[in-house]
């Protein structure tokens, strides 16, 4: 994996108005990104986990660029994305792909898989001649694992992995270095999660792509991920490698979360502490002040109510990492 960063946020904020009455005046703000900050590096894959709720879709559209921020910059192999219009935009589009949750909803049941796949050539006009494009659908198709002879098919024709395979042609149709996972297997059965996810990562080695992985399932992020960010309520709370965020998470966050992962191991099992977390998220409305995990922390003391604790790096036993908590501590989660 290359040190040489692709795609950096830089305080990335997006608020929603809240708007009401006959004026439609806004009475206050959803703040669903609120200050995230991370670099993404060449060829390395970069896991986004928390609650839904927890801003990183909102992340993942930001991205893409289909939403504008509130505040924030992103640049992309040291191009400003956000300044971007026209002809320069369109050029950056091609970079950076999507492949999206729900393989029953993102592709259109009236179009047969060779116009969906090749749907960015018609864009994108000068990437594959127009005589050459089928060829090229076909040659997608073969490199997801489908049949390049059903590029007439219709969408409901293929089971839901197989749908996921075609969102990953398309997304792959312009060549670009990055690829938004928004979700891309949760919609499927466990053992169809498994060959998306391998997929994945043969074409990640075979092409360079670098990946953000926006996910629920820690699990799967474990699995695909080099490293990991956990978010809640809009933030980014600790970020870390893999092996750090899961061996010695310091954030109370991470820690709640790991320790409700299922145990296949019954003799684990029975070793694990699970810590519950008191109440729901609160409102991304009105979120809390200082440390915005503070009404459900058990570690919460005086300062984190009116402190906010930066992302920054923190001791974790063995090294130390990123982690946003004044009183960050590595535990175990077994
Ligand atoms: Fe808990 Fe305080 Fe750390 Fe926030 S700063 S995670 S409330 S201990």
């Amino acid at each position: 994996m290359s040190r040489e960063v692709i795609l950096e946020a830089d305080n990335l904020v997006k608020y929603y108005p809240i708007r009401a009455g006959v004026l439609r005046r806004t009475i206050g703000q959803v703040k669903a990104l609120d200050g995230v900050s991370f670099k993404l590096y060449k060829g390395e894959t970069l896991g986004i986990v928390g609650e839904s709720g927890c801003g990183k879709s909102t992340l993942g559209r930001m991205l893409m660029r289909l939403e504008e921020p509130t505040a924030g910059t992103l640049t992309f192999d040291g191009v400003d994305v956000y300044t971007q219009k026209g002809a320069a935009m369109r050029r950056l589009r091609r970079d950076i792909q999507i492949v999206f949750q729900d393989p029953y909803t993102s592709l259109n049941p009236r179009k047969t898989v060779g116009d969906i796949v090749g749907e960015p050539f018609e864009i994108h006009r000068d990437v594959v001649p127009k005589g050459g494009r089928r060829r090229r659908v076909q040659e997608l198709l073969d490199l997801v694992g489908l049949n390049p002879e059903h590029i007439n098919r219709y969408p409901h024709q293929f089971s839901g992995g197989q749908r996921q395979r075609i969102g990953i042609a398309r997304g792959l149709a312009l060549n670009p270095k990055v690829i938004i996972c928004d979700e891309p297997v949760s919609a499927l059965d466990v053992s169809v999660q498994a060959q998306v996810v391998n997929l994945l990562e043969k074409l990640q080695s075979e092409f360079g792509l670098a990946y953000v992985f926006i996910a629920h399932d820690l699990s799967v992020v474990r699995h695909i991920s080099d490293r990991v960010g956990v978010m809640y309520l809009g933030t980014m709370v600790e970020l870390g490698d893999e092996e750090q965020i899961y061996s010695r998470p310091t954030h109370p966050y991470t820690q709640a979360l790991l320790s409700a992962v299922p145990v296949p191991d019954p003799t684990l099992r029975g070793r694990r502490e699970q810590i519950v977390l008191a109440g729901d998220v609160p409102s991304p409305a009105n979120p809390p002040s200082g440390c915005r995990f503070h009404t459900r922390c058990w570690k919460a003391q005086q300062k984190c109510v009116t402190d906010v604790p930066l992302l920054i790096n923190r001791p974790d036993g063995r090294g130390a990492h990123d982690s946003a908590c004044h009183f960050a501590e590595a535990r175990v989660v077994v």
